[in-house]
């Protein structure tokens, strides 16, 4: 695909929105600032809360270890600084791209010359029919995370509904809390999309080494008021177990928010798709973050992903693009999560039918897996071994030829 408004014929912004308030929507309006846009700014959010970062949320704000000031992407004095409309709390509810206007719920109406949709996404809901109480809560905002915290700090025992990242880490703060925890996953293992069994396995002895109890390939039935205190909860799995807690958290996946890029003609297919500088099929609508669903060069195929370092770097590359500087953006998608002494790091890509071999100790919890193809690197996974990882994006980079057996020879330094 040829780079948008590369072109000199293709006038300068002047005024440029972006909707969404999120890590995204922070890294759009500090680039653009940074990249010496000097137009109008307008940035319209639902949240009152200027750009914060998320990955604190399940670990150290549940925790009550950090607030607000300690998880900002700009400071409120740097962001004064930007000179950033801030049209908060208010929510985009149309785009018209025929005259390049956005109108907001609370009445307002913008006219961009750009635009960028940073709209994120929602925690997936359980079905209505499952659930009769109010006791089930998610986590996706700061204020949700401050409330489930103060909420968890008072109980005894939390029932997590879904074994991925959000059910796995507030498992964990969990525990660290004196908090009992029973986690209920539907797939037979944990994070089965995005971890191969071998490390599955390893989370789920992990978390059971820490008392929580795991169920796994365990279907909801319904969860309800419990019968003897309506201040509690009662969960009933399809096998007819039945579990008790003081109150529920559901972490059971992300539903990206593209109704309002699909209600404005935008192809949509699992995210707003966008090409590798950010751009829509409409030239002066961008989108990024975990909305935005992109042709990445390096795993060779689309991809939505939801992670902090590509709500970061693809955000940086459509302010670019928007303001003519057009770079791809390419990055081999990255991941990381923290769960009581493990940090376990995700790079590339893990196809199925690629050779998996482990140098260290799972075990131990010191490990690194490497996933060979055609004898090229194309992931890997680092359990508490970030420094493997440095040197891993380097070969990924450079698509270096590499031989399973040296790589998991843990008698030679890996350099
Ligand atoms: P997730 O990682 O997609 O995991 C959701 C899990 O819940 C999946 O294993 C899913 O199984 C399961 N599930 C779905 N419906 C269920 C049901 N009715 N009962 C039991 N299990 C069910 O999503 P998430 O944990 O909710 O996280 C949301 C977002 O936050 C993701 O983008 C995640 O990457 C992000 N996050 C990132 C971090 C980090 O960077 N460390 C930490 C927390 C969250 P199926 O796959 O079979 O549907």
């Amino acid at each position: 695909m040829s780079a948008p408004q590369a072109s000199a014929s293709v006038a300068a912004p002047r005024t440029v929105v972006v909707i969404g308030g999120g890590q995204a929507a922070g890294w759009v309006v500090k680039t653009l600032r940074k990249e010496g846009f000097d137009g109008r700014l307008v940035m319209i959010a639902d949240e009152a809360h200027l750009p914060y970062e998320r990955p604190p949320l399940s670990k150290a704000v549940l925790a009550g270890e950090a607030d607000i000031d300690t998880v900002r992407i700009v400071k409120p004095d740097e962001f004064a600084g930007l000179d950033v409309e801030a049209w908060q709390p208010d929510c985009a509810t149309s785009i018209d791209r025929a005259a390049r206007i956005v109108r907001t719920r609370s009445g307002r109406e913008v006219e961009y010359d750009r635009l960028v949709i940073a709209t994120g996404g929602a925690a997936r809901r359980l079905p209505d029919a499952l659930v009769r109480t109010r006791h089930v809560t998610c986590l996706r905002t700061l204020d949700e995370a401050v409330a489930l915290g103060e909420r968890l700090r008072g109980s005894r025992r939390v029932l997590v509904i879904g074994g991925g990242w959000i059910g796995l880490e507030v498992a964990a703060t969990a525990r660290k809390l004196g908090v009992e925890a029973t986690v209920v996953e539907g797939a037979p293992r944990l994070c089965a999309r995005s971890l191969p069994p071998v490390v599955s396995q390893f989370l789920l002895d992990l978390h059971r080494s820490h008392g929580v109890d795991v169920r796994v390939g365990a279907a909801l039935a319904s969860i309800e008021d419990h019968p003897d205190d309506p201040q509690r909860v009662r969960a009933t799995l399809a096998d007819g177990s039945v579990l008790d807690a003081d109150f529920a958290v559901a972490g059971i996946g992300l539903a990206p928010h593209t109704a309002l890029a699909e209600a404005a003609g935008l192809p949509v297919a699992d995210g707003i798709v966008v090409d590798e500088y950010g751009a829509t099929a409409d030239p002066n609508v961008f989108a990024c973050g975990d909305v935005a669903n992109h042709p990445n060069a390096w795993l060779g195929r689309r991809v939505r992903l939801e992670s902090w370092a590509n709500a970061q770097n693809q955000a940086i590359a459509a302010a670019k693009a928007l303001l003519g500087k057009a770079e791809p953006y390419a990055d081999i998608p990255w991941f990381w999560s923290d769960q009581y002494d493990v940090n376990l790091q995700i790079l590339g890509d893990l196809p199925t039918d690629a050779d998996l071999a482990v140098r260290g100790s799972l075990a131990d919890k010191r490990a690194t897996l490497f996933c060979v193809k055609d004898g090229a690197l194309r992931g890997a996974i680092a359990i508490n071994a970030a420094r493997d990882l440095k040197l891993a994006r380097k070969w990924m980079q450079q698509g270096r030829p590499v031989d399973l057996a040296t790589l998991t020879d843990a008698s030679k330094a890996l350099a």
